[in-house]
């Protein structure tokens, strides 16, 4: 068995400050402020009770992701006033902290579940995929009964004409259920909520979901805090740990920030980004109180830095809803 193999028991001594959290930002834009909000929890989450804090940068995606990206998204951080024990830029024992330079990790992860008999190969193309759903624009189905069968009949044909296949995990029955630290209790039904997903795509690149899982558990994360537009993507998540025959994180989902529009903050719609509010001469204490005052953690936006913050982080808390960032918090943060 290969050392750094997904499922090998970590080395205590390296990772004994618990918790170990993580934030994991994806380098295809600058920070917005709801990135910015996910990574303040995830930092007080881990510090407040004396754990590790791990940066991991997931430029996974080798089409979207800039390397520009990667020192900006850093020096973003490092101005709202974190700091991490283990990173790209400072080492550590669980590295290297860069996706990029992880496939062989993903390669073995993938060979086990391989040999476990939990992949098939998958001919269907986007297309073939939507027209099944009788959606031509609408968002890809859970890839279940149906999927399965088309790629049956359709596969040796494509298989002959040379078309590379996506790997699937195939969904066991059953469900998997978790409690999530602030959202609560979910289960996820394997074939009706999850179904079979991609975990290596047909052009070769890795799929976030095995990606993470692999990540979060070579890293010994015990608690991943991220935003809960991930939450659906838990019970994927939840399925490889169980066929890696690990134990998974306890995880932490933050609800959104949301623009005064009420619409979800987005890296390609140009949502208001860290590197903005450094450019606009905003002090990074006042970013930080208005999202520490918009996750219920202050009374009212007040001038903090991140570190003040730590000793008095308590998930009881933090708010169970959205915080639509109205013109109020966009004056406060520039002094108007
Ligand atoms: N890289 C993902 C993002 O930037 C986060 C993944 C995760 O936290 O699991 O949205």
């Amino acid at each position: 068995m290969p050392p750094s193999d997904a499922t090998a028991p970590h080395t205590p001594s390296h990772l004994q400050r618990e918790p170990r959290g993580r934030y994991a930002p994806s380098p295809t834009g600058a920070l917005h402020l709801g990135n910015a909000r996910t990574a303040l929890v995830a930092f007080w989450h881990a510090r407040a009770q004396g754990g590790a804090f791990v940066m991991r940068v997931e430029d996974l995606d080798t089409k979207r992701s800039r390397e520009a990206f990667v020192a900006t998204n850093l020096d973003e951080l490092r101005w709202l006033g974190l700091t991490w024990d283990e990173g790209p830029d400072v080492g550590g024992p669980c590295g290297p902290y860069r996706q990029s330079e992880r496939f062989g990790r993903y390669e073995r992860a993938l060979a086990r579940l391989e040999a476990a008999g939990h992949l098939f190969a998958c001919y269907l193309s986007r297309k073939d995929l939507q027209e099944l759903a009788s959606a031509p624009h609408g968002a890809a189905p859970v890839y279940g009964p149906a999927q399965r069968a088309l790629n049956e009949r359709l596969g040796a044909q494509k298989r002959g004409a040379g078309k590379a296949p996506s790997l699937r995990f195939r969904a066991p029955p059953g469900q998997v259920a978790f409690t999530d630290l602030l959202a609560g209790s979910a289960t996820f039904d394997a074939q009706r909520d999850v179904g079979d997903v991609v975990v290596r795509r047909a052009d070769g690149e890795w799929a976030y979901q095995l990606a993470v899982v692999v990540d979060d558990l070579e890293m010994g994360i015990t608690h991943v805090v991220r935003g809960d537009d991930l939450l659906p993507s838990t019970g994927t998540q939840l399925l490889l740990y169980r066929a890696l025959g690990a134990p998974p994180p306890t995880f932490l989902h933050v609800p959104l920030l949301l623009e005064a529009d009420g619409t979800r903050m987005a890296k390609r719609k140009g949502s208001l980004t860290l590197s903005a509010l450094k450019a606009a001469g905003v002090r990074p204490e006042r970013v930080v109180g208005l999202l520490a005052y918009s996750l219920g953690l202050l009374a009212e936006p007040t001038e903090v830095s991140a570190q003040e913050l730590t000793a008095s982080f308590d998930v009881g808390l933090l708010q169970r809803e959205a915080f639509r960032l109205d013109e109020g918090g966009l004056g406060w943060l520039y002094g108007r």
